[in-house]
């Protein structure tokens, strides 16, 4: 179906839990310590936001992003996405800064953010963030429950 085949670029806040305090080497920023409680990264699939949301929730043998060496030790739960042609990434991580705990550095190599992973003790606040930043930055926000081997065409 044509449908499908459209790249629908977009952002998307990846919400995860983490059970337990765990030091964490992620490549060049060195081994870092992550606390218990829940984590969203902000990021963007300008050749498709789904397919890009997947390609974290599948198992890769090679740490690509950031976020492929915090997030095996985790388990993904929503993710907030929203369709939009705009570079937003970065608006959207700032306005989680507002009301979340900014993780230095993490998913920020290639930007001037402080930081593209935030950090709460629940999830509701972090993907509350999400929605009404999205929504400030005027793109719709969709919130879905997602797993491992998450299948996006179900949406
Ligand atoms: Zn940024």
């Amino acid at each position: 179906m044509a449908q499908s085949k459209k790249r629908n670029p977009g952002i998307y806040v990846l919400i995860f839990h983490l059970s337990r305090d765990v030091p964490v080497a992620v490549g060049r920023l060195g081994e870092l310590d992550f606390q218990t409680g829940w984590y969203g990264y902000v990021g963007s699939g300008k050749s498709g936001v789904k397919a890009r949301v997947r390609r974290h929730l599948r198992s890769h043998n090679r740490p690509h992003w950031h976020l492929d060496y915090l997030l095996p030790l985790g388990q993904p739960t929503a993710a907030v996405i929203g369709y939009t042609d705009d570079s937003l990434e970065c608006p959207l991580a700032r306005r989680l800064e507002q009301r979340c705990q900014v993780i230095p550095r993490f998913g920020s190599s290639d930007c001037r953010c402080p930081g593209h992973l935030f950090h709460s003790s629940r999830q509701a606040s972090l993907e509350d963030a999400a929605v009404q930043g999205m929504t400030a930055l005027g793109c719709t926000p969709l919130p879905i429950p997602v797993d491992w081997n998450w299948d996006p065409t179900i949406i």
